[in-house]
């Protein structure tokens, strides 16, 4: 195989060449989509089932809508279709004649969830009601790059309803900090929450709050977004219910997502020039074990590497759950060239017996976050690989979190603001053509206006005029 293009040399070919080398995805026969293959899918399998005890946690229940939105549905709130219309996919024919009504395939479901809504919501008994969904999506991209944006894709959609639009907002809140734990915890990605200005905002929303993080190239990544719907959707699809005083309303909503581009933010996050480096608790395998043998020595060796095994398999790591161990006994390869295979998979741990080990009653650990090797007895294996694991849960994140900040500038004078690379903090006036305009000069784009910034008098880095906050610039995928 060809040696890899270093992340310096080419970071956007080094990220293609990690996915596909790494075996997470692969390219599809229609382009612009993908196929998620075992390894990458074991992955999003992580990502779902910690995500969706969370979700669950607030009293969000699950459901499931069809693919297949009515073409009409689309057309009832106008800021949404307008936001959508380029990117969706139509059906028009189906069982071998054309269709009466166009179907789009959902790029989102905001307007078919709505549309039950209105029949299952009556009167204030009903709210609120906390739904989401797992599934596919389409959106026809024209520029694709593989979990980072791509024709269709694995997401989760929430959609809520409620009496009022306090409760609302809270709800949005509530789900931002959910993603923010997430991503911090399970992912080791720090990531700056904050809102949309309004030509970023989704299309119909009237606040979009956002979770951004730094890739290893120091351009922005939208990781995921929840939504103050206000009362948009509910007068568009007439979703109203009656209260206790027997007042007819339209209820609250919001909505928020994320989806399978978070392997995409993981790779550009975590990896380096050997390949992936996955944090333990979404990994699909945490421990490789690679027994080392000579001629007669394998029955010995073998032994030692089962019994290791089992006594993993049965010892629950952070998670609470057995740990993800696996044993590579593929004989046609050296130990050398298996390193290096777990190494690009980006396996947290390799444990390696050989012979010496045998005789020492030891086994050897090395860390694929610090490349770091460490013998110990083999009695205290079970809580140094324990132990271990969680300290590069927390040293990817604590990584992660200083490469941030040693990109992030604060910057007033607009000649240094057009040579930054990074994450800036500027003055913005707040208008929509400052934004444009600066976006247009330096490829820049508002990324938040971040929560936790505090209120500063300054001035805008365009045009001068009075600003009384900080927001968040950067280039993006
Ligand atoms: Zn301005």
């Amino acid at each position: 195989m060809n040696k890899l293009v270093s992340q310096r040399e080419d970071f956007s070919a080094w990220y293609n060449n990690i996915v596909l080398r790494a075996g997470l995805a692969d390219y599809a026969p229609v382009k612009g989509c993908m196929v998620i293959r075992p390894y990458g899918y074991g992955i999003w399998e992580n990502i779902q089932s910690i995500l969706d005890k969370m979700i669950k946690s607030v009293g969000v229940q699950n459901a499931y809508f069809p693919l297949f939105i009515p073409e009409s549905f689309i057309h009832k709130e106008k800021e949404h279709l307008a936001g959508f219309s380029p990117e969706l996919a139509v059906v028009t024919y189906g069982g071998g004649k054309e269709l009466e009504e166009k179907l789009v395939v959902r790029p989102t479901s905001e307007t078919i969830i709505n549309a039950m809504f209105s029949k299952w919501i009556q009167s204030f008994r009903d709210l609120p009601l906390l739904i989401n969904q797992w599934a596919n999506i389409v959106r026809w991209e024209m520029r694709t790059r593989l979990f980072l944006r791509t024709t269709e894709f694995l997401w989760q959609e929430g959609h809520t309803a409620h009496s009022t639009h306090d409760e609302a907002s809270e709800m949005t809140l509530t789900m931002l900090s959910i993603y923010r734990d997430f991503m911090q915890n399970s992912l080791s990605i720090p990531v700056i929450c904050g809102k949309k200005t309004s030509s970023q905002r989704f299309a119909g929303a009237l606040e979009t709050y956002t979770l951004e993080a730094m890739m290893g190239d120091c351009k922005a990544l939208q990781m995921g977004t929840s939504h103050d719907l206000g009362q948009n959707f509910s007068r568009a699809f007439d979703i109203t219910y009656q209260t206790k005083e027997n007042k007819l309303e339209y209820v609250w909503q919001t909505s928020w997502g994320v989806s399978t581009r978070l392997i995409g933010a993981v790779v550009m996050v975590h990896g380096d020039d050997d390949g992936l480096v996955l944090p333990p608790v979404i990994a699909p395998i945490q421990v490789v074990i690679i027994p080392i043998w000579r001629g007669d020595e394998k029955g010995k060796i073998m032994e030692a590497v089962i019994s290791l095994k089992k006594r993993l398999r049965d010892t629950t790591g952070a998670s609470g759950l057995p740990l993800r161990v696996y044993v590579d006994t593929r004989e046609e390869f050296t130990p050398g060239f298996k390193f290096n295979d777990w190494e690009m998979k980006g396996v947290p741990l390799r444990i390696e017996i050989g012979p010496r080990d045998i005789e020492n009653s030891t086994v050897t650990i090395a860390r694929r976050d610090e490349r770091t090797r460490t013998t110990v007895k083999n009695s205290q294996a079970l809580d140094s690989v324990v132990k271990t694991l969680d300290e590069i849960q927390g040293n990817l994140y604590l990584r992660a979190k200083r490469f941030m900040e040693g990109n992030t500038y604060t910057v007033n004078d607009w000649n240094q603001f057009k040579q930054k690379t990074g994450f800036v903090l500027s003055h913005w006036c707040g208008s929509t053509e400052c934004e444009a305009n600066i976006q247009s000069e330096t490829n820049m784009t508002i990324r938040c206006i971040p929560m936790d910034g505090e209120e500063e008098n300054g001035s805008c880095i365009l045009c001068g005029k009075p600003s009384n906050r900080r927001v968040v610039f950067a280039k993006a995928y």
